[in-house]
């Protein structure tokens, strides 16, 4: 059997979360967080000394406000699938990708938000393209705990001089999702992530291919558009699969947003401008290869899945308009 975690030596079950993040910040031992454990524990890393187990932060949530969705990191991919608040956002494209991150139930049942966004595309979740094309943004918390010795004040600021004082320090910052993976600082802890809000008016799709549909996908698109007086007001394409790092394709956006999304009888899509852009938008893609799918392959049949991804957003949208200038009648 496969050892892992060899040199563990300290398991910490903390209850506040600046007890973790002092933890997580000690140099002189490597301390990780542990969170659903599915991956952390079967990792084979005999450079990690100490766990700090997550559980008791109440970190696991699904709340709005005005700003957007909030997601806590402790949230599982199966309560991310079940909630009815994210089926309603963007047409259900988070909780639908979060359902087909994987196709079993206990895994979805453990594994959290926040371990998988900390793997990055090491944990081949889907979830982690839908989060890069609605734009999400990570909140990441570091602490810090040292021994300062204050001097001895002035004449116009009088104090005593103290030694080995502990300063406690806090950083916070917002990271796009799309990012996270090269920005994010080993002490750094993810405590949300914030979806914004959609209006009425957008469409999304998720698109995936997998040599079975409960197979890891190959690759998977997501896309939300909203389409107003017939053109593309907003666009945003991601594209990501086994070991790709989700990327947006910012050249497809650009080429498509402000132009008209119908034919001149505005009952059909504009296939043709759909054609050209992914085609131009996407010529220097190169996807990585992977151990059951080459790069050419990769390229071909992204085109194809961002085509079909793009062509049911638009049909969303234009649907969703249509409701609500109905309702408004
Ligand atoms: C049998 C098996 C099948 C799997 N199948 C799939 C699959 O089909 N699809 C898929 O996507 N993944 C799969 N995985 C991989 C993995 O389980 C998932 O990616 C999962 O989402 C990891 O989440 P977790 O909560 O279990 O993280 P953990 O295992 O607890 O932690 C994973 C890593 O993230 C760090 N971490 C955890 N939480 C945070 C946080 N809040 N802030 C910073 N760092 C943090 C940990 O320190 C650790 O390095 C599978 C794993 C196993 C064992």
């Amino acid at each position: 059997m496969k050892a892992v975690l060899l040199n563990l030596l300290e398991y910490h079950w903390v209850e506040d979360l600046d007890d973790a993040l002092i933890l997580l910040s000690r140099a002189d031992t490597v301390t990780v967080p542990l969170a659903g454990g599915t991956y952390l524990l079967g990792h084979d890393d005999a450079r990690v000394q100490a766990v700090v187990d997550l559980r008791d932060l109440d970190l696991a949530y699904i709340r709005e406000d005005a700003r957007g969705v909030h997601v806590g990191a402790m949230t599982t991919l199966q309560t991310m699938a079940d909630s009815p608040v994210l089926r309603d956002l963007a047409a259900g494209l988070l909780a639908r990708a979060a359902q087909a991150s994987s196709s079993s139930r206990l895994i979805r049942n453990s594994a959290t938000l926040g371990g998988t966004l900390a793997i990055g595309a090491a944990s081949q979740a889907d979830l982690l393209t839908a989060l890069v094309a609605m734009e999400a943004e990570a909140l990441l918390r570091s602490g810090s705990k040292s021994q300062i010795d204050l001097g001895a004040g002035s004449y116009d600021r009088p104090g005593l001089a103290l030694a080995n004082v502990t300063f406690k320090g806090k950083q916070e910052r917002q990271v796009s999702t799309g990012s996270l993976s090269q920005e994010r600082r080993p002490n750094e802890l993810i405590l949300e992530v914030t979806v914004p809000r959609l209006g009425f008016g957008y469409g999304a799709s998720f698109q995936r291919v997998g040599r079975t549909p409960a197979d890891l996908a190959l690759l998977n698109v997501a896309a939300v558009v909203e389409v107003m007086e017939g053109l593309y007001s907003h666009v945003r394409l991601a594209l990501g699969g086994a070991h790709i790092e989700p990327l947006r394709l910012a050249g497809v956006e650009r080429q498509l947003e402000g132009q008209s999304a119908m034919n001149a009888d505005s009952n059909t899509i504009n296939t043709r401008l759909l054609v050209s852009a992914l085609q131009s938008g996407m010529a220097d893609l190169q996807p990585q290869p992977a151990m059951r799918v080459g790069s050419n392959y990769r390229r071909t049949a992204a085109i194809n899945l961002a085509f079909r991804a793009l062509e049911e957003a638009v049909t969303i949208s234009r649907w969703r308009r249509m409701v609500s200038s109905k309702e408004r009648q």
